[in-house]
């Protein structure tokens, strides 16, 4: 793989804990959608940039800040994390928690944790993209799924 390549800069990481190979990778640019993680748990929820209530803080929030700067991001994420249900498993939401191994729950991103996604590492991502059979990535995002958060997130 080389530099340009690996623009998300992808990168192997093992859990120290269980040893369970990890794939850290920097948030795509082109998803529409925040990733909040659970400060417990390896669940993750989605909220799309098309998500009504999302807008609607969006829109509060930008009244009082430059979501340009550092500080009005981080002012949309708490407003968006104070909306939030809990996970399933009691934990809260948070933009900047530790991402943890799927298999132990070990915190395995801990700092500078936003913007950073964690998958079961797999081989298909090592592939060009073109060789990379379609049922292999389903496989895998469907497995992953099972770590999204429901549909009925707000509170
Ligand atoms: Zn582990
Ligand atoms: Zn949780």
């Amino acid at each position: 793989m080389n530099e340009e390549d690996n623009w998300l800069h992808g990168e192997q990481v093992e859990c120290p804990a269980c040893h369970q190979l990890l794939y850290r990778v920097a948030h795509a640019p082109f998803y529409d959608e925040h990733f909040l993680y659970c400060e417990r748990c390896p669940i993750h929820v989605e909220v799309s940039y098309y998500d009504s209530v999302y807008k609607q803080l969006y829109k509060q929030v930008r009244q009082e800040h430059a979501l340009s700067q550092t500080g009005g991001v981080k002012a949309l994420m708490r407003t968006i994390e104070e909306h939030l249900k809990p996970c399933s498993c009691g934990g809260s939401f948070r933009h900047d928690a530790p991402r943890r191994c799927f298999t132990c729950h070990t915190a395995v991103v801990v700092d500078d944790a936003s913007d950073v996604d964690l998958w079961r590492w797999s081989a298909a991502f090592l592939a060009d993209d073109s060789k990379v059979a379609d049922d292999v990535l389903e496989d895998e995002e469907r497995w992953h799924s099972q770590f999204i958060a429901g549909e009925d997130k707000w509170k």
